[in-house]
């Protein structure tokens, strides 16, 4: 458990003016994804019971329901259509402005309620309630979607003013102003909050998919592209690449597993130095990496392997010596074949000598 205080949510403040702009976009795509769905259970279930303020109209019309009944009922109608368009709706911005569109057509029935109402001055009260909507629409959004849906609220208050003539526009001022101040006040906090959340979340799914000791990926990332089809959703030609130190036993044995795992580091920070823009290193097990080209056919793959073995035997930074064994292979849109053919690659070179790299010419692009 974190114990906020005043601090930590000045620190957040930073951190979040020190986002870039593709950063913010994808923390309120986060946020929206996650709370959207409540977010549109509670505008369904608010434009539900906004038609039972007919019970309320009955009463100030002197016990007649027919002049509020349609305005009441009409919410129905962009209810229908908010669904629809809600669950086709891909982008974040798009669910958000449909939020706040139909937020404002909630609002826009109740005046046209009002104005078929023989007391108009309880439209205060209504459009105070308004508020709590607002609020939960926070969950979703950024301040500045809150700031422009607020903005068409209190033009829909002025315009209806017009029309409705409220006796007491003064106090639906003065309830709702104070409560548009406090909401942004509130949807800025909640903001720090979920930032804090999202970035503690990033860190631990980072940690998820990352060997801490050579800081390539591990099986954890590989597990996943393979289930998000990561990998066969690709059109560009992809190779695989087995990689293992050659008798990285006998520097454990004589150097110690403290040198073993300075040569395994070494190794890790140098692949991804070499390949992060390019690929994806993963550490397979123990002293053995595999190694995802884009866009590498076999034989461009090769060529890549063939610099890398050259560069780690003639490296002079090394914590030990030590010489690496590559099998390449082309990915072939059936992602366990195409690791066999790489493994059996590996073991080919390894079974000729070590220190080579080795192609599967099974399946060669
Ligand atoms: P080959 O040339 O055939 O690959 O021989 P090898 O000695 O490299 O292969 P072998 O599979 O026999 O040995 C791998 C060794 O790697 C055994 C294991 O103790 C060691 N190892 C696995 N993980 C780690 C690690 O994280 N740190 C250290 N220091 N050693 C590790
Ligand atoms: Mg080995
Ligand atoms: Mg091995």
């Amino acid at each position: 458990m974190k114990n906020y205080s005043v601090l930590h949510i000045w620190e957040l403040c930073q951190i979040y003016g020190s986002l870039s702009k593709q950063e913010k976009r994808d923390f309120y795509q986060h946020k929206c994804y996650y709370y959207q769905f409540f977010v549109k259970m509670i505008i369904v279930l608010s434009c539900i019971v906004s038609t039972t303020y007919l019970i309320a109209d009955y009463k100030l019309n002197g016990n007649t329901i027919m002049p509020t009944l349609f305005p009441r009922l009409f919410v129905l109608v962009p209810l229908f259509f908010y669904i629809i368009l809600e669950a086709k709706a891909r982008s974040y911005q798009i669910k958000v402005f449909l939020n706040y569109l139909m937020l404002n057509l909630i609002v826009f029935t109740m005046v046209w309620a009002v104005y078929h109402l023989e007391v108009k001055t309880h439209f205060s009260e209504a459009a105070a309630i308004m508020n709590f909507i607002f609020l939960i629409c926070c969950l979703s959004s950024s301040p500045l979607s809150g700031i422009l849906g607020y903005s068409i609220f209190f033009l829909e208050v002025f315009c209806s003013h017009q029309v409705n003539h409220y006796e007491n526009m003064d106090v639906i001022l003065a309830l709702n102003i104070p409560c548009f101040v406090t909401i942004m006040l509130a949807h800025c906090l909640l903001d720090l909050g979920e930032l804090d959340h999202y970035l503690t979340s990033k860190k631990l799914e980072q940690a998820l998919i990352t060997d801490p000791l050579t800081t390539t990926y591990n099986r954890h990332k590989l597990s996943r592209m393979i289930q998000d089809n990561k990998i066969i959703n690709e059109q560009m030609p992809i190779s695989l690449i087995m990689l293992d130190i050659d008798y990285f036993k006998k520097i454990n044995d004589t150097l110690g597993h403290y040198v073993g795992d300075q040569a395994l580091r070494y190794l890790g920070e140098f692949l991804m130095r070499e390949l992060s823009e390019i690929g994806i290193v993963i550490r397979f097990g123990g002293e053995e990496f595999m190694i995802i080209l884009f866009g590498y056919s076999s034989k461009k793959a090769l060529e890549k392997a063939e610099y890398l073995r050259k560069r780690i035997q003639s490296a002079d930074d090394s914590p030990v010596s030590f010489t690496i064994s590559v099998g390449v292979a082309a990915y072939n849109g059936n992602f366990k074949e195409s690791m066999n053919a790489a493994d059996a690659a590996l073991y080919h070179a390894k079974e000729s000598g070590r220190n080579q790299v080795y192609l599967d010419c099974e399946f060669t692009y």
